[in-house]
C-alpha cells in the first residue's frame, strides 16, 4: 500500500467504491469520469506505478489479470460488439494516476487513432 495513492486506497477499501470484480490479486471498478457508456478500471492490488515498472516476479500477476479480463468483458456485455483495452503510460500516454491500470472501454463505436 502506497501512501497517497488513490488506487491503493480503493483496493484497500479505504474509499467507498463499488467493485465489479475482486479477487486476491486485483479489483475492477467503474471509472469516476466515464469516457464511454461502459468504462471500468482493472488494477492489481499491489502498487506498481506503471507498465514500465513491472518486475520479473510480476509475471504471474499480469498473466492472471490478462486472463481475467475476458471474463470481466463478458460480464459487462461487451463480448459481442467488442471493446478497447488501454494502458496509458507516463506523460505522453496521458497517465494521471500512477498505479498501473487497464481501462476497459465499450458500449459504443470508437474511432482510431486516439486524439
Ligand atoms: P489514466 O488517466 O491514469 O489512464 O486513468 C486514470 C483514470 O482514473 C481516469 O479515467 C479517472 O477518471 C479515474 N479516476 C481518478 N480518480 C478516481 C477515483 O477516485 N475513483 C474512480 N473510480 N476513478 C478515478
Ligand atoms: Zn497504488
Amino acid at each position: 500500500m502506497h501512501q497517497d495513492c488513490i488506487f491503493c486506497k480503493i483496493a484497500a477499501k479505504q474509499l467507498p467504491t463499488q467493485f465489479i470484480y475482486e479477487d486476491e490479486f486485483m479489483v475492477v471498478f467503474p471509472d469516476i469520469n466515464p469516457a464511454t457508456p461502459v468504462h471500468v478500471l482493472v488494477i492489481p492490488k499491489k502498487h506498481i506505478a506503471n507498465l514500465l515498472e513491472l518486475q520479473p516476479e510480476d509475471k504471474d500477476l499480469v498473466a492472471h489479470i490478462m486472463m481475467t479480463i475476458p471474463k470481466i468483458v463478458s460480464q459487462l456485455g461487451l463480448s459481442e460488439n467488442g471493446f478497447r483495452l488501454v494502458v496509458n503510460t507516463k506523460e505522453n500516454g496521458g497517465q494521471t494516476v500512477n498505479h498501473l491500470h487497464w481501462h476497459i472501454l465499450g458500449g459504443r463505436f470508437m474511432t482510431w487513432p486516439p486524439g
